[in-house]
């Protein structure tokens, strides 16, 4: 992926190091299982903090850690702080043109850098839950950690998924934006378990198909891939498919305890997006039927 001179977001907390370190989270043989399960992308903070036991939402928007001292920049890091700080700039780029398109304004997003464990508005998370949007405060948070467990444990390298992963967090941004959310919000309400959980697919699938867009706006324009691009996201968004991390993990498959997509819907959803950048079309995620999906 090519980063030319592209210029980083401004829009961006660098708090690593200088929050509250995880202290050594301590997993039993069930703690590990559902840590394998949140290490995908975006999983529901409310969903995530409620594992994770942390309790509800603490209504501290916006409220920042007090400093501590700053960690020694390791260049490998840099290079990675970097790196997101451009693709959300890209997002911020091309989605604030496309709501311009649309007769709208994009209220952009705030990116929150941390290492360890954070306070957003939707609660303290670990960094096990990997990366995620909070709707509270339309920030999203990353723990560059992440990417290496990506490469590492998720069988899913390259600096192409990497831009995916924030590319999808922020897709859940122009959802909210977008009205999209009331949708799972209503479900969650109703307290049909089942339910809940496919309105969570819908959204998880749309945002990996938003995510899509971006890269097909992004390509058009900055001729940012490489061969292979394409491929890297999408065999990260197979290898994070609920199917596959819960055959990883406990070796067979509850599709009724899917909330973000198999793997042949995410690799599904985000090409469409990127084949068609068309924005209207994210609607299809709750007009389809459920197995047209
Ligand atoms: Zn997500």
């Amino acid at each position: 992926m090519r980063l030319g001179d592209r210029s980083e977001s401004e829009n961006v907390e660098d708090d690593r190091g200088s929050g509250p370190r995880a202290g050594g989270l301590v997993l039993g043989g069930g703690g590990l299982v559902l840590a394998l399960f949140l290490m995908v992308l975006g999983v529901d903070p409310r969903q995530a903090l409620q594992v994770v036991g942390r309790g509800q939402p603490q209504g501290q928007a916006g409220q920042q850690q007090p400093g501590g001292p700053p960690r020694q920049a390791d260049p490998e890091e840099e290079k990675e702080a970097h790196f997101t700080k451009v693709i959300f700039g890209d997002t911020e780029r091309i989605w604030t043109e496309e709501f311009r398109k649309a007769g709208k304004t994009y209220a952009k997003p705030t990116l929150h850098l941390y290492s360890g464990m954070v306070d957003s508005a939707c609660g303290q998370a670990e960094a096990a839950v990997g990366p995620f949007y909070c709707p509270g405060d339309s920030k999203v948070y990353i723990d560059l950690a992440f990417y290496q467990d990506m490469q590492k444990k998720l069988n899913a390298p390259g600096d192409f998924a990497r831009a995916y992963v924030v590319a999808h967090e922020v897709g859940h941004h122009v959802q909210k934006l977008l009205g999209y959310t009331k949708y799972v919000d209503r479900a969650r309400a109703s307290g049909d378990k089942v339910e809940a959980n496919r309105a969570s697919v819908r959204l998880e699938l749309q945002a990996d198909y938003l995510a899509g867009v971006w890269a097909h706006y992004g390509q058009e324009q900055y001729k940012f891939l490489d061969p292979g691009d394409i491929d890297s996201a999408l065999n990260a968004a197979f290898e994070i498919g609920d199917d596959r991390l819960q055959k990883k993990s406990r070796g067979y498959v509850v599709p009724d305890a899917f909330t973000h997509g198999t793997s042949k819907q995410r690799m599904k959803w985000f090409k469409q997006g990127f084949d068609t950048g068309d924005v209207k079309g994210a609607s299809k995620l709750f007009d389809l039927d459920y197995d047209a999906l």
